[in-house]
């Protein structure tokens, strides 16, 4: 822990002596905070309050209201104008790995296409590596990402591909996250190559019964060269029997049935959606659930767009505007993984998908705060009102819109973990 913008007390304040890390801590002088909740501040999805304040308690969030009427606090942080949101919330992440793939990065922006085979090289390295190995791997990025706004990340395994390294990944990933999602259906390993049925059947018998234990959710890579259809629907389908929620890699590399799987499977989110029918589409938007979050609430299943990838992989971006247009819920994340979106950086995301996806500043913001939230169905995080987690991120900034017009620039000042300061970047 190192220092945070904390005034020093004045005459006048209505504060106790500072103790830090304890008691109530008063977030103030908040030129623009985002809270999220609807109907809020301006109105609007990201319910902007001006001049405002905000206390924390016990790690949660226990007010907000206007600078004016703040109450007593223990300790207090002046924001000095700055925006306040939501911690970013990404909910699409391969963080256990070993070794990178800059080579075949380099290759790609040199004219080779993206098949997503190069999964089989971090396998190798994957399986190779001690597990301290990968525990540090998944601590760097794990602070990497914090320094630039994510309090809340989503894990897979993946790189494993045996029972044992499927296990070890959750079990490590386990220790970073509390939305840890089960992908042994990420490729066929090489050893399984000429027998997927066999594989499948492995991974949903004992590679199943080792992961579920660490795991929150399951995921399949639906798509041609990985998992069919088929393969898809039973492996989620052994996921769900033992109590794990389901995600979907649908629809990247080209159309296929993956979404409507996951639509059919009532996952949680589908994820990538660079190539959509209208059938896909009008699947997504069919189903709707009540939320605090927005009018009418959101769709069932969420589209979580990963732009990382496409920008990495050279590749024509999701139509974020059409699946907004027919009213489907849409969350960004970084899909932070070493071959296709060596990215852990949802600033990056959210300017991508208001320059090249034609969202509005303030939908990718919320995409990528309470959308994600919808898309790992928590309600805790994503939003700042009464009650929810205190994870938030005071700007260098007075807006919420530099964080798409001021591309990589590292306007993260300062980063507030279940009310805890964070170290600054
Ligand atoms: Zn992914």
């Amino acid at each position: 822990m190192t220092g945070f913008p904390e005034r020093p007390v004045r005459p006048g304040d209505r504060l106790r002596p500072a103790v830090r890390n304890s008691g109530s801590l008063l977030v103030d002088n908040i030129g623009e905070l985002v809270t999220n909740s609807f109907g809020a501040g301006e109105g609007g999805p990201l319910g902007i309050r001006r001049n405002a304040a905000l206390l924390v308690e016990d790690g949660v969030v226990a007010w907000v209201g206007s600078a004016r009427d703040t109450p007593a606090a223990d300790r207090r942080i002046d924001a000095e104008g700055a925006a306040v949101l939501p911690g970013f919330v990404d909910s699409h992440a391969h963080l256990v790995f070993a070794g990178d793939r800059a080579a075949e990065f380099a290759a790609r922006m040199a004219g080779e296409p993206y098949t997503g085979g190069g999964i089989r090289t971090t396998v190798g390295a994957t399986r190779a590596a001690a597990d301290d190995e990968l525990r540090a791997t998944v601590r760097r990025l794990r602070t990497e990402a914090m320094r630039q706004g994510t309090t809340t990340i989503e894990i897979k395994s993946g790189y494993g591909l045996t029972v044992a390294d499927e296990a070890r990944s959750l079990r490590i990933a386990a220790e970073f996250s509390e939305d840890t999602t089960f992908l042994g259906a990420h490729v066929v390993p090489a050893e399984y190559a000429n027998r997927p049925d066999d594989y499948v059947s492995m991974v949903c018998g004992p590679m199943l019964a080792a992961a579920a234990p660490y795991a929150r959710w399951i995921d399949v890579f639906c798509e041609r060269g990985a998992f069919d259809v088929d393969h898809a629907r039973a492996i989620l389908a052994c996921g769900q029997a033992v109590g794990l929620g389901v995600r979907v890699h649908a629809n990247q590399l080209g159309p296929g049935p993956g979404v409507q799987l996951g639509v059919e499977l009532g996952a949680a989110s589908v994820d990538h959606c660079t190539h959509l029918s209208d059938a896909d589409v009008e699947a997504l938007a069919a189903q709707r659930v009540d939320c605090m979050c927005t009018e009418g609430g959101h769709t069932a299943t969420v589209a979580t767009l990963l732009p990382g990838a496409e920008f990495s992989t050279r590749s024509p971006y999701p139509d974020a505007r059409r699946l907004l247009d027919a009213g489907v819920t849409v969350a960004l994340a970084t899909d932070c993984n070493p071959g296709s979106s060596y990215t852990s950086s949802m600033p990056f995301c959210v300017a991508l998908a208001v320059r090249e996806m034609r969202m509005t500043p303030a939908e990718a913001v919320w995409a990528a705060t309470a959308g994600g939230a919808a898309a790992l169905r928590r309600t805790d995080v994503g939003r700042l009102t009464r009650g929810a987690r205190a994870d938030l991120m005071i700007l260098d900034a007075p807006s919420h819109l530099h964080l798409a017009y001021r591309p990589g620039v590292p306007l993260i000042r300062q980063v507030l973990h279940n009310g805890v300061p964070q170290c600054r970047p």
